[in-house]
C-alpha cells in the first residue's frame, strides 16, 4: 500500500526540533505574563463571516487564502487565518469590555492560509500574538511593541529591523487614498495585474506590492505621513518619542501598510535579513475599528503577531539545541530481572528522574550501546543475580565505575547525586 504523506504546506514538528518550539512558547509565556498579558485559546475554526468582516473582503487573506468549507449543517466555516479576529470575537462575546480598564490577551497556535509554500511560508503555520484592547493611549502602542521587542531579545535575536509608520485615522486614510489613486491612475498600465485590481478595491495595499516595476512606481508616490491630520501626526510623534525613550531602535517607513483593513494609526513590522524573501517575523499595529465592526462597543486596540516558523528558522541559525538526554537507562535481561526493571524505573521516575527502559531483552552489549545513544548519566543493570538478591548494578557512564545497590535504596542513592546526574540539564 502506498504511504500517505502530510499535505503540501504542512509540516510535522519532530522530537529533534520540538525543543525550539517549547523554548519559544515558554519564553513567550514568561515575557507576556510579566507584562500582564493573559493567555486566551479560541477555536481553530469560526464562522466565515467573522473573517470576512474582521479582516476585510479586499485583503489577500480573505480574497484568496482562506480555507473555507461548508460543514454538514450547511454552515460556511473557515479555518482561522489569523488570531486577532477570534480573540476580538471572544472579547465581545464574553463582554470582556465590561470589566473596565484595558484587557491584555495573548495567544499561540496554528493558523491556516492557502498560500504557495516556500521557506518561511506554509499553509498551516503558527503565530504568537498579543492584543491590548481598550486603550487609545499612544503608550499602549509602545507597550505592545516593547513586549514584542522584549520577547525577540530574550530569545537572543539581534540585528532585527523595526519599521514603524502611521496610517492615520479613517479621514486621513480617505484623504490619502484619493491622493494615491490620483498619482497611480496615470501609471495604471504599468502596474502588475494584482495592483491594477487593487486600485479601486484597496489602493493602499499597492504600496506593499513585491513586484519590482510596481515598487518603482510607488517610490515617487505621495507619502501617507503628509496626509495625516495635525492630531494624527502628533500622536505618531508621541509613539516615536516613547520608543526612543525605551531605547527601541526603529526606522520610519511611510510605505508600510499592513494587509488588513482594520488597522489605524500605528503600523509596524519587525524584519530580519537572515530569512530571504520572507523577511517579516512580526507584524502588528493599531486596529481601532475592529471591535465595533464585530458588534462590540467602540474599543481602541493594538496588537501584533509573530510568525513562529520564521522565528525558529532564525533560532536554528543561532544555536543548536542541546541534545535530549535521560538521567537513567535501565537495562535488564532474564524474566525476573525484566519484571523488576519496571518497578525500578517507576521508583526513579517518581523520585523525579527521567528514565528510559530498554524493552529489547537483547544482549547486554546491545543495550549498553543504546544507553550511550540516549545520553544517560548512568545505567541501572539487572541480570539474574541482581534479580535474585533484589539489587541493581549502577554504572556511571562518564566515569565507568560501577556499584551494587539494593533496589529499595536506589532512589535515595540517586538523590545524593542529583546535581551530578542532571547537571545543567535539570
Ligand atoms: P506576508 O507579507 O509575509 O504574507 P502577512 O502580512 O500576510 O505576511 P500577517 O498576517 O501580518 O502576515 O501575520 C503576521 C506574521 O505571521 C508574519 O509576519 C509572518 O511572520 C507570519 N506568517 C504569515 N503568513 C504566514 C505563512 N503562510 N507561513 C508562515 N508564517 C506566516
Ligand atoms: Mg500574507
Amino acid at each position: 500500500m502506498t504511504a500517505i504523506q502530510a499535505l503540501r504546506g504542512t509540516r510535522d514538528i519532530l522530537p529533534e526540533e520540538i525543543g525550539y518550539w517549547q523554548h519559544v512558547e515558554a519564553m513567550a509565556r514568561q515575557i507576556l505574563s510579566r507584562a500582564a498579558f493573559r493567555e486566551i485559546r479560541t477555536p481553530l475554526f469560526e464562522q466565515t463571516e467573522l473573517f470576512a468582516r474582521g479582516i476585510g473582503e479586499a485583503t489577500d487573506v480573505v480574497g484568496k487564502e482562506m480555507y473555507t468549507f461548508t460543514d454538514r449543517g450547511d454552515r460556511s466555516i473557515t479555518l482561522r487565518p489569523e488570531g486577532t479576529a477570534g480573540a476580538v470575537r471572544a472579547f465581545v462575546e464574553h463582554k470582556r469590555f465590561a470589566t473596565g480598564g484595558p484587557q491584555r490577551l495573548w495567544y499561540c497556535g496554528p493558523m491556516f492560509r492557502y498560500e504557495r509554500p516556500q521557506a518561511g511560508r506554509q499553509r498551516q503555520f503558527h503565530q504568537i500574538g498579543a492584543e491590548l484592547l481598550g486603550s487609545a493611549d499612544p503608550r499602549a502602542d509602545v507597550e505592545a511593541i516593547a513586549v514584542a521587542v522584549e520577547l525577540l531579545g530574550a530569545l537572543g535575536l539581534q540585528s532585527l529591523r523595526m519599521l514603524v509608520n502611521s496610517v492615520g485615522d479613517r479621514t486621513d486614510r480617505a484623504r490619502y487614498r484619493s491622493q494615491l489613486v490620483d498619482y497611480l491612475t496615470p501609471h495604471l498600465a504599468d502596474l502588475d495585474p494584482d495592483s491594477q485590481d487593487r486600485l479601486t478595491r484597496n489602493p493602499l495595499r499597492i504600496l506593499d506590492s513585491k513586484v519590482p516595476k510596481t515598487q518603482e512606481i510607488c517610490r515617487d508616490a505621495p507619502s501617507i505621513l503628509d496626509a495625516l491630520s495635525p492630531e494624527s501626526a502628533a500622536r505618531f510623534d508621541r509613539v516615536q518619542q516613547a520608543l526612543t525613550d525605551l531605547g527601541v531602535v526603529y526606522q520610519v517607513d511611510s510605505r508600510l501598510v499592513r494587509g488588513l483593513d482594520y488597522y489605524s494609526h500605528t503600523a509596524f513590522e519587525i524584519q530580519s535579513d537572515d530569512l530571504g524573501a520572507q523577511a517579516t517575523v512580526c507584524g502588528g499595529g493599531r486596529y481601532d475599528g475592529l471591535v465595533s465592526e464585530l458588534g462590540g462597543p467602540e474599543t481602541p486596540a493594538v496588537g501584533w503577531a509573530i510568525g513562529m516558523e520564521r522565528l525558529i528558522l532564525l533560532l536554528q541559525q543561532l544555536q543548536p539545541l542541546p541534545a535530549d538526554r535521560v538521567d537513567f537507562y535501565v537495562i535488564s535481561r532474564g524474566d525476573r530481572a525484566e519484571q523488576q526493571a519496571l518497578k525500578v524505573a517507576q521508583d526513579l521516575r517518581q523520585a523525579g528522574f527521567s528514565v528510559e527502559m530498554d524493552l529489547s531483552a537483547s544482549a547486554f552489549g546491545k543495550q549498553f550501546k543504546r544507553a550511550d545513544r540516549a545520553g544517560a548519566a548512568a545505567c541501572v543493570i539487572l541480570g539474574d543475580s541482581e534479580a535474585e538478591t533484589g539489587t541493581v548494578q549502577l554504572k556511571w557512564l562518564a566515569a565507568g565505575t560501577q556499584e551494587t545497590i539494593a533496589q529499595a535504596d536506589l532512589a535515595t542513592k540517586a538523590e545524593q547525586f542529583r546535581t551530578i546526574i542532571q547537571g545543567d540539564r535539570a
